[in-house]
């Protein structure tokens, strides 16, 4: 699989893909991540990527025209705005707070892809054609307004890539986690010690359950937490 970030702050995003294990995924060859400078796709001298949006309003837009060339160079559009042939295995997603809630059922349904793209917007949004005529999905990471892309651009992409076989170091860790199932949530998990002294007479102990050797009940308990049916 190949990402490509698109941003006006590519130093933001590059520590983090870079950084743990999405840095290892990619050593490994499970994931190339490209973070592209989106002013690279500007042709006057002070690099402008925003512009006074139309009818008025508070604030500056994103043009519609860094955004097309910067997937044109991608090879996933065409001068004249078309899909290209590689664009059919490839998802372009906008970065925005009005789209829809992306969920593990997307990460999941994304990671299917080889190609993903990511344009994260800044200032007051991104001009509307860019939506209507070069994304593919327009998705928010939730109910609330960032200042830009880049951390929902680095949240899909660290949930999509964790899901490839050989990036987390125990494939069984995906099996049975937080919303794999719809509706269903981890159970609580515990490491030593045992017991956690606070002072002479007060612990937090771990649930003796974990500690019967039990395996029957220790499932059970845990079916009990995490909402299993
Ligand atoms: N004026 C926009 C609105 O009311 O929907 C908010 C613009 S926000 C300040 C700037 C950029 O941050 C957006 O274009 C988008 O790329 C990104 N952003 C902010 N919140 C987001 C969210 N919850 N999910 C995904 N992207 C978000």
């Amino acid at each position: 699989m190949r990402i490509d970030i698109v941003t006006i702050f590519p130093e933001m995003v590059e520590p983090y893909t870079n950084g743990s294990i999405l840095g290892r995924a990619q050593k490994n060859k499970k994931v190339t991540i490209k973070v592209h400078q989106l002013r690279k796709w500007t042709h006057d001298n002070h690099k402008t990527v925003d512009d006074k949006p139309f009818g008025g309003g508070p604030g500056m837009l994103m043009k519609v025209a860094p955004f097309h060339e910067a997937l044109v160079s991608l090879k996933l559009r065409t001068k004249d705005g078309k899909k290209t042939a590689a664009s059919k295995k490839a998802r372009v997603i906008v970065t925005s707070a009005k789209g829809k809630s992306f969920t593990q059922k997307d990460a999941v349904r994304l990671s299917k892809y080889d190609r993903l793209v990511f344009l994260c917007g800044r200032y007051e949004g991104i001009d509307e054609r860019v939506i209507e005529h070069l994304c593919d999905e327009e998705l928010s990471i939730g109910p609330y307004v960032l200042t830009g892309g880049e951390l929902p651009a680095m949240v899909m992409a660290d949930a999509v890539v964790r899901l490839k076989p050989g990036v987390l170091g125990k494939a069984e860790s995906l099996a049975r986690e937080s919303h794999t199932v719809e509706g269903e949530l981890e159970h609580a998990q515990y490491t030593r010690p045992e017991k956690y002294s606070l002072n002479k007479k007060k612990s937090w102990d771990v649930p003796a359950i974990l500690l019967s050797g039990d395996h029957k009940k220790i499932e059970e308990w845990r079916r009990g937490l995490s909402g299993a049916k």
